[in-house]
């Protein structure tokens, strides 16, 4: 857990957060300001700053996060299609320095993003 990481504070249960999903390598949870009808955060309980920090050690919680995000698509009925996305740094829009990826859905996500 990193000192005054928003993130590490809400996968210890520290902050609240609406939770949707949570096994041993991930947590997932509501976004507070939703930019689509489904809006969820996965993040990894270990602290990674975003994806350009991860290590090849870190493959298993790559692929839980991802597994999670397709799983909670089809429990949130998103069978019309997702997004699935993970901003890095400033240019990438990142704001939040714990790696997370973006599930988004209910609506039609146009592309290229902003
Ligand atoms: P990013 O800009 O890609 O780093 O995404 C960070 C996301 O975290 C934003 O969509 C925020 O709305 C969201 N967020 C920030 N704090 C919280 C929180 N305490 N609970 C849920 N979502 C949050």
């Amino acid at each position: 857990m990193a000192q005054d990481c928003i993130f590490c504070k809400i996968a210890a249960g520290d902050i609240e957060a609406d939770v949707v999903l949570e096994n041993d390598h991930i947590i997932a949870f509501r976004d507070t300001h939703p930019a689509a009808p489904t809006h969820i955060l996965v993040i990894p309980k270990k602290h990674i700053p975003s994806l350009t920090k991860a290590e090849l050690a870190d493959v298993d919680v790559l692929g839980a996060l991802q597994l999670a995000a397709a799983r909670l698509a089809q429990e949130q009925g998103l069978e019309n299609g997702y997004r699935v996305v993970t901003n890095c740094g400033e240019d990438g829009g990142q704001s939040v320095p714990h790696l997370h990826y973006h599930l988004l859905g209910g609506r039609n996500l146009t592309w290229p993003p902003g």
